[in-house]
């Protein structure tokens, strides 16, 4: 094996390559950490682009104790508040061009179901369970006449079955009593459904009909306030907030992408910090979570990290 310099095997840009060469073989089936212990080879596999990144890496470098000799010391863009947020959404649309939503439908009424039964739960389990469901049940023709016990063996894998079987059933005898089986596109409307509120709503529209919508997850709520996005807490005035920092025919894919960078980097816990894409402009980065550069690839994961972590590196 050829030996790399020091300075370039610690380079954060070398270790993004390594960490998209390890997530690619990890999905071929080969644990990270492996893949990690042996970053030599695998960097020694990728010269071009680590070394024309490594001219220009300081942009995702987040913390100085972290920079090696070769590395530039980077400073945050000087400008307005107002400049600042723009950087952070321009920049979240080059890290995730293909954000989008993660629950699998082929029209309105399966994004309403989904979407209803995401509630507490992921929509990778809810898009385990709805191939089986829709098939049986594909219209709220049927969906409104199945027996409750029968749906509820099939979304069994979401938790609070009952309850969510009772309320898709529901939903869809309002959607034949009221709507002749159709999903209204229209918020008073959807809202005045049994179960619906604002934030399935806000799912439903842009991604179902089009129609502007600003979804306000877990996700959004807490990745808006860690960048200093909002100033506020609640999801109501938090969705205000965001809508006034892009027009209205991207505040759907705006919601997308914090979704995907706090499913993908800015976890709840231990947030992979060193190796977020947006630390140049964020408040909290070199104090909240993970500070070092290798471990916190580690901690970019879920289904978004292999195009996150190319994407990372094509911006580097
Ligand atoms: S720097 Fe850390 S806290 Fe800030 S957005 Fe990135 S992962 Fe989240």
């Amino acid at each position: 094996m050829v030996r790399l310099p020091p300075q370039r095997v610690h380079s954060p840009s070398v270790a993004v390559a390594v960490a998209v060469a390890a997530l690619t073989v990890w999905n071929a089936g080969l644990p990270v950490a492996r893949l990690m212990r042996l970053g030599l080879a695998v960097a020694t596999q990728a010269p071009t682009i680590c070394a024309s990144a490594s001219r220009r890496q300081g942009r995702i470098v987040s913390s100085q104790q972290h920079r090696s000799s070769d590395e530039p010391e980077t400073t945050a863009p000087a400008g307005s508040e107002q400049q600042r947020r723009t950087a952070i959404v321009d920049r979240l649309s080059e890290l995730y061009p293909e954000a989008t939503c993660d629950l699998v439908f082929t029209n309105p009424f399966e994004l309403l179901i989904a979407t209803v039964l995401s509630a507490q739960t992921t929509d990778i389990r809810v898009n385990s369970v709805t191939p089986a469901l829709f098939a049986a049940y594909p219209t709220p023709v049927e969906l409104a006449g199945a027996h409750q016990t029968d749906v509820e063996t099939i979304i069994r894998p979401l938790g609070l079955y009952r309850n969510k079987a009772a309320a898709i059933i529901a939903l869809s005898a309002e959607l034949l009593d009221k709507h002749q089986g159709q999903v209204p596109a229209d918020r008073v409307a959807l809202e005045a459904l049994p179960g619906v509120g604002r934030k399935t709503a806000n799912v439903v529209l842009p991604n179902g009909f089009g129609i502007p919508g600003f979804a306000v997850d877990t996700h959004v709520s807490r990745v808006a306030q860690r960048l200093g996005l909002v100033t506020t807490t609640t999801p109501t005035a938090i969705e205000r907030e965001l809508c006034t920092l892009v027009p209205e025919t991207r505040w759907g894919q705006l919601s997308h992408e914090l979704i995907w960078h706090g499913r993908t980097v800015c976890h709840a816990k231990r947030p992979a910090c060193a190796a977020c894409g947006l630390a140049t402009w964020c408040p909290q980065s070199t104090t909240l979570g993970e500070q070092d550069h290798h471990i916190a690839l580690q901690h970019v994961t879920g289904p978004h990290a292999q195009d996150y972590l190319r994407h990372l590196q094509q911006l580097s």
